[in-house]
């Protein structure tokens, strides 16, 4: 299956928000800790060991809320993202 690093932004405030490798064609509904690539300061939450634990993700520049803590296939940490919070930044 294909993977690429894509970049979100806020759409708010065009602020880098996530890198992500994402894993096949379709729509971003959610995004697993797992897969984060940066930027540096979010690769601690792939240390985090459950939900309750992971902070909410938010733009580190405005504080729009980008993304809710979820559960992905029973186990896996996961975003599930704000519908209309995010963009994709093209690089
Ligand atoms: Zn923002």
């Amino acid at each position: 299956m294909a993977t690429k690093i894509i970049s979100l932004g806020c759409r708010q405030c065009d602020n880098l928000v996530v890198e992500y490798k994402k894993q096949g064609t379709g729509g971003l509904v959610r995004i697993l800790i797992e897969r984060i690539q940066g930027p540096p300061h979010l690769l601690p939450l792939k240390q985090v060991g459950k939900k309750s634990d992971l902070p909410p993700l938010t733009c580190g520049e405005c504080a729009a809320l980008i993304g809710a803590p979820a559960i992905y296939e029973g186990k896996r940490l996961a975003y599930r993202l704000i519908k209309g919070s995010f963009k994709k930044i093209l690089s």
